[in-house]
């Protein structure tokens, strides 16, 4: 299926001189939405992950559809002062300064094997803090990470030699 037709840009949102993916459309279409997800699924069964790990906003509307066609746990990874229990946090690049993410404490368990899904992958800051965060807990395993869109000119190859990297539209 030819995604790039829901997928939007937006000149100059949220700021001037950024163009923004705009994946709204995709959502608002039947036929989009459920291949995507079926693509992701077919994916994380490929991997053999137990256990789906997504930040907010737009990770979470992907990952819990995934999880639930896959068998699989959702965890959540959030900006802070969302999640109400102790929590595992790194600090990650963004394109302009730093920021921070948070996961709850416990929620991936020893053996887990760990598919990121996001939705989108631009310089790969997100995607490197999330699998430090991941790493907080003992004896995880990163089997894969998924994104909906990779900006290629936006990031070089690391995050795609070092792990099982799934995309579905590429720019
Ligand atoms: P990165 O950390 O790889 O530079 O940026 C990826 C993160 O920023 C993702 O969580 C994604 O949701 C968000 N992001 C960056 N650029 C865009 C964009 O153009 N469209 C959307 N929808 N999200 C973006």
């Amino acid at each position: 299926m030819d995604l790039k037709k829901f997928i939007l840009d937006i000149k100059d949102f949220p700021q001037p001189g950024v163009i923004f993916k705009d994946i709204t459309p995709l959502l608002n279409d039947v036929e989009a939405f459920k291949f995507v997800v079926d693509e992701f699924t077919k994916f994380v069964k490929e991997t053999g992950a137990n256990v789906i790990v997504a930040p907010e906003a737009r990770g979470f509307l992907f990952a819990p559809a995934v999880a639930y066609a896959a068998g699989c746990r959702f965890v959540l990874v959030r900006k802070p002062g969302k999640l109400p229990r102790t929590v595992n946090e790194v600090e990650y690049s963004l394109e302009y300064g730093t920021g921070t993410l948070q996961m709850h404490q416990g929620d991936l368990h020893e053996n887990d094997k760990v598919v990121v899904l996001d939705d989108v992958l631009a310089t790969g800051g997100t995607m490197d803090g999330i699998i430090a965060l991941c790493h907080k807990e003992k004896n995880i395993s990163i089997a894969g990470i998924a994104c909906l869109i990779d900006l290629a000119f936006l990031h070089n190859d690391d995050l795609k030699n070092k792990y099982n990297l799934k995309t579905l539209i590429t720019y």
